[in-house]
């Protein structure tokens, strides 16, 4: 009898006309309920960024302060609100390094099915811990047979007292493409685990935009 990869109890999967041809879901009914409990309802969420609407929003603020400071995404494409069973399992997995859980996080999200040229891993700010360990977004990209482009690393920040005041300015976005891909026109998907602020990857995309992309959505497994 398999075992639910999340709960680890045995289940019986009932063989069906709807998973008769994609069998391999390896989560049992009770913990898919977890996900689905946590599932971002477009209608109560900004188009773009899909962060929740109070009632008499007409914009959304996080939107309109990205686009006074950045080119903006075309699209956040993102299954799950931070919260939950999602918070739950992403936190074990982050910071507890429960390695095992990418496969859970892999069943549970889907990439946008757009022709990307590039889809990008953002690099975390815990990179150094990361060679010793697992990168979060990469593993899971790994899990789910995502063909991707490392091509984006953080400087080595600097303590701020140690810094000249250009030096602190340049810090501020500390992102640099490491590859000579031709970028120009390209149409890219950056992926990140966590969509909170935006300021990351619009960050991320302004060094892209320097190599002339078109445009850019982004995924991240919850926000
Ligand atoms: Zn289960
Ligand atoms: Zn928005």
């Amino acid at each position: 009898m398999p075992k639910c990869l999340q709960c680890r109890a045995p289940f019986i999967e009932q063989l069906d006309i709807t998973n008769l041809f994609c069998s391999g879901k390896n989560i049992c009914d009770s913990c898919r309920t977890q996900w689905t409990e946590v599932q971002i309802n477009e209608a109560k969420h900004c188009k773009r960024c899909l962060k929740r609407k109070n009632n008499n929003d007409s914009t959304c603020k996080d939107c309109s302060y990205l686009r006074q400071h950045y080119k903006m995404m075309e699209q956040l494409y993102c299954q799950y609100n931070y919260k939950g069973i999602v918070k739950k399992i992403l936190r074990q997995y982050k910071f507890m390094k429960d390695y095992a859980l990418k496969e859970v996080i892999a069943q549970n999200i889907a990439l946008p099915q757009n022709n990307y040229d590039y889809i990008i891993p953002i690099p975390s700010p815990r990179a150094r811990e990361e060679e010793r360990t697992f990168n979060v977004v990469t593993t899971v990209l790994d899990e789910m047979d995502v063909k991707y482009l490392p091509c984006v690393k953080t400087k080595h920040k600097l303590t701020q007292s140690s810094l000249t005041k250009k030096q602190r300015e340049e810090q501020v976005n500390s992102f640099e493409i490491i590859s000579t891909h031709d970028y120009t026109d390209r149409y890219i998907l950056l992926v990140d685990d966590i969509y909170t602020t935006g300021i990351t990857v619009h960050q991320v995309a302004c060094k892209f935009f320097v190599r002339k992309i078109r445009k850019f959505d982004v995924f991240t497994f919850a926000r």
